[in-house]
């Protein structure tokens, strides 16, 4: 199982800057770095400059120095992707339970319960109904500041069940990830959750839907080696850290250096395990192209589409007008210059 980084540190990178304790120690995702006095200030993990905290919210949590765009808690993903007033929230009741009655510093029912009272969300994963300039998807977000945006057997139900929503409603899926990766507190429970939400999307595809899944950093363990690997179209944002295990894991245990740029998207998407790379600033529109591309078949429809009832078992067995299949309807290129060695 990936090692899940420390939900305290992970909660110090992404809490409300107002929240913030002077003089506390702060590690953007897993180096050390200290904060300055008051959290006005934090440094760039990319290009070490000193950035202005407000400066940064602003600029969407990008860089101003060296565009590195910073991971984005999940309900500003939510807020900065969709159309206005078109967002609407499902699946959000469902919690976790702690069958194994793990504790390492407090128990896990009771740091569940804490990060859930503080972040005003029950899991780590966001699903809902939405819009993106124009085009209407179902959305899940996983967000890294909800212990480390961990898959555990909710964020894997959750996202199973967003899955077969955009199956039954004839939704293209819109996944966002950033995690450290299975949840250890759930043992082997959350490893099962990557067959799970792996056969939800396989599902989806047969019945002729479409999946879009952007990496944004970090996205690593369990989640890269599940569901955010396996959509028709695999993008990510600059900068990205995207692999499986850390990179300082890999390098001492095959006892060399690594080569530059090592699990990042950039180097990631030479190696082929990408389709794109996408800006935050260019996300909407890049994403509104591309589910332009669901058009034509029965997914993707405008967000007017309202369905009628008796439509959906024949969604539901797979019937779909549009002849490619769904390995070809992801076979799509993207106008951006480094996909060029996408297949
Ligand atoms: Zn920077």
């Amino acid at each position: 199982m990936s090692k899940e980084p420390d939900p305290k540190e992970v909660a110090e990178q992404t809490e409300d800057p107002s929240e913030r304790k002077p003089g506390r120690l702060s590690r953007l995702r897993f180096s050390k770095k200290k904060d300055m006095p008051g959290g006005l200030w934090l440094k760039c993990e990319n290009c070490s400059s000193l950035i202005y905290r407000k400066e940064l919210e602003a600029a969407g949590r990008v860089c101003p120095s060296c565009s590195f765009h910073f991971t984005l808690p999940g309900r500003q993903r939510v807020q900065s992707l969709l159309d206005p007033g078109s967002w609407e929230e499902v699946f959000a009741d469902i919690t976790g339970l702690d069958r194994l009655s793990f504790t390492d510093k407090i128990p896990y029912s009771e740091k569940l319960a804490k990060t859930a009272e503080r972040l005003g969300q029950n899991e780590a994963l966001i699903c809902g109904r939405g819009s993106i300039e124009g085009r209407s998807v179902i959305l899940a977000v996983l967000d890294f500041s909800f212990m480390g945006g961990s898959m555990g057997e909710v964020v894997g139900e959750k996202l199973a069940l967003a899955s077969d929503l955009a199956r039954v409603e004839g939704r293209p899926l819109v996944i966002f990830t950033s995690s450290g990766g299975a949840r250890m507190h759930e043992g082997a429970l959350s490893l099962m959750q990557m067959a799970k939400t792996c056969s939800a999307l396989q599902s989806l595809s047969d019945a002729g839907g479409m999946s879009i899944c952007v990496m944004t950093h970090p996205t690593t363990g369990g989640v890269t080696a599940s569901f955010a690997s396996v959509c028709d179209l695999v993008l990510a944002e600059p900068g990205a850290l995207i692999g499986f295990a850390g990179p300082r894991v890999i390098a001492a245990t095959l006892k060399q250096e690594l080569p530059p740029g090592f699990q990042r998207a950039e180097f990631l998407i030479k190696k082929g395990m990408l389709d794109g790379l996408v800006s935050r600033s260019e996300l909407r529109p890049m994403l509104g192209r591309l589910l332009d591309y669901a058009k034509g078949s029965h997914v993707g429809g405008d967000v007017e589409d309202d369905l009628a009832a008796d439509e959906v078992p024949n969604r539901l067995s797979g019937g779909r007008t549009d002849s490619r299949t769904p390995s070809e309807r992801g076979k799509v290129r993207l106008d951006v210059p480094s996909a060029e060695s996408s297949n």
